[in-house]
């Protein structure tokens, strides 16, 4: 029987299983991953100074091991919907340094990330092509079996969904409905690096010539509630992205229900197997309002479609999410409104687990403990997150610098408010 098996291998399930080798060594922990493998995915993750403290204090040289797949600088050039520049910033990590007023400490390309992960863990550890597919709960203190969809299944004391935001784990376990669809739906892959030349000039759109210095990234709304932006990740990979209003996809005729989930693979943020060329085919319905340069350099077998999708705070509860040998972390407990801190959330999940499961064994009371320290953090993070950015999507357009404003304010409010485990907790800053 395992101590610990773990539903999902994303940044989430990942950094538990490896804060577990390292806090609690003597517990048997499996992954249980629905993909077939890593995949290269599209798209960067910002670690802001929340992650990283949480990464230090999973495995300190490997937070570093992270941070260093980080882009050394990064322009970023904000226009508005007119083509005017309304915002640049100059972004430095690693040996440059973080620049003024910058809240993130690295943008690293998503594969690394998870790669770096999976490599700390050691073979075996991850299993692959295991959708969950069920759970049977034994009697009190008797663990789980998990089932999967290939008609295997493992027994464990203590379960943990870490599948992501639309759980199954959670839908097993608490069915407490799924998240609530946001209202917009996200395209995105890799650029062909044949053309990634093409994409840098079409990036250096804005902001080349006076003030100096070409964006490696673009962030440009094309018309009403459509944005789109290009990004570098790692030298010579180049990213594209598109963020359109459920409304704006519909009225193109793109198929996307939000809460569909058959072959469980749709909603999925980040699995390869959900990406490819027939994604690319919807995206192409918003051909005449998305730039061409886009179009023409997107690799269409790398590109995916996904929606946001929340949870509001009120519908977190008090001090436990449930009862029995079962808990969640990351997005499959908490999904927050797009702010690039998703992944940074997770990693706290793991360390504030994997240092109560360490201190009182594999047992219900450890997941209770998790569960009770977390939920007040989250619940205000989560109050703060749909308040700016509801405001922050009003003011778009309108006043730049008040969208600025709050989104410092969110940023100060996170990132600056992660008591590492073990020591003493600190007033949460933010009053909503
Ligand atoms: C384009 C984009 C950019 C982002 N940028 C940032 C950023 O800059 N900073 C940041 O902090 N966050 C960012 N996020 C958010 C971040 O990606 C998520 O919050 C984070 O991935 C959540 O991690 P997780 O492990 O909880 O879930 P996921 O990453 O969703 O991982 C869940 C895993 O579970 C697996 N799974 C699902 N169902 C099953 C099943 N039935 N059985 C077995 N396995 C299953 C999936 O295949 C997946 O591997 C971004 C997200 C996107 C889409």
């Amino acid at each position: 029987m395992l101590d610990v098996a773990i539903v999902g291998g994303g940044p989430g399930g990942l950094a538990l299983a490896r804060a577990l080798q390292v806090k609690a060594p003597a517990l048997r922990v499996q992954v249980f991953e629905r993909a077939s493998g890593l995949h290269k995915r599209g798209a960067g993750v910002a670690i802001a100074p929340n992650g990283t403290a949480a990464l230090r204090a999973i495995d300190p040289p490997l937070a570093d091991k992270i941070l260093a797949t980080s882009l050394e600088r990064n322009l970023v050039v904000v226009e508005d919907a007119q083509g005017r520049e309304m915002s640049r910033q100059l972004m430095t990590f690693g040996a440059l340094g973080k620049a003024p007023g910058q809240a993130m400490d690295g943008l690293i390309p998503w594969h690394a990330m998870q790669r770096l992960l999976a490599e700390s863990l050691g073979e075996g550890a991850v299993a692959y092509r295991k959708a969950f597919a069920g759970l049977d709960l034994a009697p009190a203190g008797g663990g789980a079996v998990v089932r999967f969809a290939d008609g295997s299944s493992a027994a464990a004391r203590l379960v943990v969904g870490a599948d992501g935001l639309l759980s199954q784990v959670r839908e097993a376990w608490l069915g407490d409905g799924g998240p609530t669809f946001d209202n917009r739906v996200i395209f995105r892959g890799q650029a062909r690096s044949a053309d990634v030349a093409a994409l840098a000039a079409w990036a250096a759109g804005v902001g080349g010539g006076e003030g100096g210095g070409v964006p490696d990234s673009r962030i440009c709304p094309t018309g009403q509630d459509l944005m789109a932006m290009v990004y570098m990740l790692s030298e010579g990979v180049t990213v594209w992205a598109v963020n359109a209003g459920y409304g704006v996809v519909k009225d193109c005729g793109v198929d996307y229900a939000p809460y569909a989930r058959s072959g469980e693979t749709r909603a999925s943020l980040m699995e390869p197997e959900a990406a490819g060329a027939a994604c690319f085919e919807e995206a192409l319905k918003l051909a005449d309002k998305l730039p061409a340069t886009v179009l023409r350099v997107a690799d269409p077998s790398t590109t995916t479609i996904h929606g946001d999708y929340v949870r509001y705070p009120k519908d977190y509860p008090d001090t436990a999410l449930g009862a029995g040998p079962v808990t969640l972390v990351g997005d499959a407990f908490h999904p927050l409104k797009v702010a690039g801190q998703g992944a940074n959330l997770a990693f706290e999940d793991a360390a504030v687990l994997a240092h109560h499961l360490a201190a009182a064994g594999p047992t219900e009371a450890a997941l209770r403990a998790y569960e009770a320290e977390r939920l007040p953090r989250l619940r205000t993070l989560a109050e703060f997150n749909i308040t700016t950015m509801n405001s922050a999507a009003k003011a778009a357009g309108q006043d730049y610098q008040e969208l600025k404003r709050r989104q410092a304010e969110f940023e100060e409010a996170v990132v600056h408010a992660f008591p590492p485990p073990g020591s003493a907790p600190r007033a949460a800053p933010v009053s909503c």
